[in-house]
């Protein structure tokens, strides 16, 4: 079985690290695909994404997962990989009702390719890219919400806005 796992990814935290150790236990290969959304103004450049995703899942010793970005409907690109599924992560109940919108959107696309769902470690439960980003820019503690190596990123990526302004 091939799975995409697809998201943003600005930056990777440790929610999405449970996902990925999870779901690469049942599947065959995991893509982990960046999606190039050129609409969002993330932090991290989608290269610099990748850097951290690929550090972070060799650190864990994670051998299946491949890693990509992406651009355009995900339902095509889970063709072009040839994927039969793709992963996503439930947290609070705030993210139903949009991911099985996307879901049932994809399924009428392609039915041949399925959602799965795996639902949030509670100790993740309100954890998301944006909150790591806002507690870092008003100085708080993200040691548990994020790997160090993204941690120090993040770091260097405030000091480096800090001296741009
Ligand atoms: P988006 O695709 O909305 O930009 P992300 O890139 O942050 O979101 O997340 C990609 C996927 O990972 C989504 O399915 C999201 O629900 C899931 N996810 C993010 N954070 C967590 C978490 N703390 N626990 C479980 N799943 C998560």
């Amino acid at each position: 079985m091939v799975a995409v796992y697809p998201g943003s990814f600005d930056p990777i935290t440790y929610g999405h690290l449970d996902i990925i150790t999870r779901a690469s236990k049942f599947v065959d290969t995991l893509v982990v695909a960046v999606l190039n959304n050129s609409a969002k103004s993330p932090m991290f450049s989608v290269e610099e994404r990748i850097v951290m995703l690929k550090k972070t899942c060799a650190d864990l010793g994670l051998k299946n997962i491949k890693f990509t970005d992406f651009s355009g409907l995900l339902i095509d690109f889970a063709k072009e990989i040839s994927a039969n599924v793709i992963i996503r992560g439930l947290r609070a109940v705030t993210d139903f009702e949009y991911e099985f919108q996307m879901a049932l959107t994809n399924r009428s696309l392609n039915s041949s390719v399925e959602t799965l769902f795996i639902s949030t470690s509670t100790q993740y439960l309100y954890l998301s890219s944006s909150v790591v980003k806002e507690v870092a820019i008003l100085g708080g503690d993200i040691s548990f919400m994020v790997p160090a190596i993204v941690g120090d990123e993040i770091k260097k990526k405030l000091e480096k806005i800090k001296r741009e302004a």
